[in-house]
């Protein structure tokens, strides 16, 4: 069985700013339906509005991937409007960097929370769809420290060390579906409000001024996405020439 290459019904989490913003709209741009999910409907709203008055196809759903049951809303929501899911973008993610000894465990757990469980609740919620289809695609937004770890990273690496982990599984159990992971490096996106630490935050931002636009990792995305169905990009590191 296979789907149209030329308009996919493609849901993306972490919507409303950033990398997520970016691919909802470059993926509708290339003729896409997309979906886009996130907690500030306010922002989706109005993004999904903004494409629709472009001539794209878009719609949104508020979206908490921490809880299962609000991921389950937002898929069927995706799914009784459009009769398919051809590809999922886990791309909701936060990045709250600190270093270990500051105890900064409910920042820890958040990372786990919506960076790993997130993950896996979006690919509890699409799988038995793509299976009745016998085919989907789901793309993972990992990073470069999902590759490497830094200091103040560590938590966060783990998250997306996982999020790769969970990604080659996939791949190798589901030889009816593409799993394709993205991994950027800095990109310009709200990525850094998140971390509290102040010293951290502004050591962070120093290195910002060589990030890339998110319209890069969404260039990166749309070209997976596009490849025959027979074609499964699988993995895909995107960072800034200047980036060590
Ligand atoms: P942004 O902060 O701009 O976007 C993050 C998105 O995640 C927002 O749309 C936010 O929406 C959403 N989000 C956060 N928590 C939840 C939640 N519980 N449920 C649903 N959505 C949630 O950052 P980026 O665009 O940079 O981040 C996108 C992805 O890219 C992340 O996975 C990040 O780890 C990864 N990445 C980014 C890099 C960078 O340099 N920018 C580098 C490597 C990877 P809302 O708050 O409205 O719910």
């Amino acid at each position: 069985p296979s789907t149209p290459s030329s308009s996919k019904v493609v849901l993306i989490t972490g919507a409303s700013s950033g990398i997520g913003e970016a691919t909802a709209r470059r993926l509708a741009a290339s003729g896409h339906r997309v979906v886009l999910g996130a907690r500030r409907t306010d922002r989706i709203a109005a993004i999904a509005e903004d494409i629709r008055a472009g001539g794209g196809s878009a719609g949104h759903h508020e979206l908490d991937v921490t809880s299962l049951e609000s991921v389950r809303s937002f898929v069927r929501a995706a799914h009784d409007r459009h009769g398919r899911v051809d590809v999922l973008v886990n791309n909701a993610g936060v990045m709250p960097l600190s270093t270990l000894d500051a105890l900064k465990v409910d920042e820890w757990n958040l990372m786990i929370d919506v960076n790993i469980r997130g993950v896996l609740h979006c690919i509890a919620a699409v799988l038995p769809i793509m299976r009745d289809q016998g085919a989907g695609h789901v793309v993972n937004i990992a990073s470069v420290s999902g590759l490497r770890v830094d200091p103040t990273a560590a938590v966060y690496s783990a998250t997306k060390f996982a999020v790769r982990a969970i990604s080659e599984g996939l791949r190798q159990e589901s030889r009816d579906l593409r799993v394709t992971v993205v991994s950027p490096g800095l990109t310009r996106s709200e990525l850094t409000d998140g971390i509290s630490d102040s010293d951290v935050r502004e050591a962070v931002r120093n290195h910002m001024d060589i990030a890339i636009p998110a319209g890069a990792i969404a260039d990166a995305i749309d070209y997976a996405i596009g490849q025959p169905l027979d074609v499964d990009v699988n993995e895909l590191v995107i960072r800034p020439t200047a980036q060590g």
